[in-house]
């Protein structure tokens, strides 16, 4: 996956009505180049000096706009994933996400939609959480 220049990063959030900050240019910047979901401790890792609440809020900020959706993949941090690009995280365009036993990495598979239909009268669907677990092409090798 190519990593957008600073100009498309920029585009990127303001197509989400997001402010371009330099924090958030360099967290969309960092899940770009990761390609799978972080939890913040990961994000904080791989910054010399940003502080935690700045990157939690980017975070919060994100996923609020639609652009991030976060994953509970059973580590026991939250983590965080871009979105696709015209993602309004509805129910419908949710996806699964697979989560590696050994390296404890979260990859969304974008390709792999979860059945919707079936749910009891008048249950609303709000949420859904499916996690796939195993090995990743790097571990299983
Ligand atoms: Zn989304
Ligand atoms: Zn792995
Ligand atoms: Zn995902």
């Amino acid at each position: 996956m190519n990593i957008p220049m600073k100009p498309e990063l920029e585009q990127i959030l303001l197509s989400r009505k997001i402010q371009p900050t330099a924090m958030r240019l360099l967290v969309l910047e960092e899940l770009s180049r990761v390609n799978m979901a972080v939890s913040l401790n990961e994000l904080e890792a791989s910054f010399d000096k940003a502080d935690r609440v700045t990157l939690y809020r980017s975070l919060k900020t994100f996923r609020k706009h639609k652009l991030v959706h976060s994953i509970e993949d059973g580590s026991g941090s939250l983590k965080y994933a871009l979105c696709e690009e015209d993602c309004e995280c509805k129910p419908e365009e949710l996806h699964a996400h697979f989560h590696c036993n050994k390296c404890n990495a979260t990859f969304c598979l974008k390709d792999y939609h979860l059945p919707v239909s079936g749910l009891p009268r008048r249950f609303v669907l709000e949420e859904m959480n499916l996690v796939l677990k195993g090995l990743c092409d790097a571990c299983s090798a």
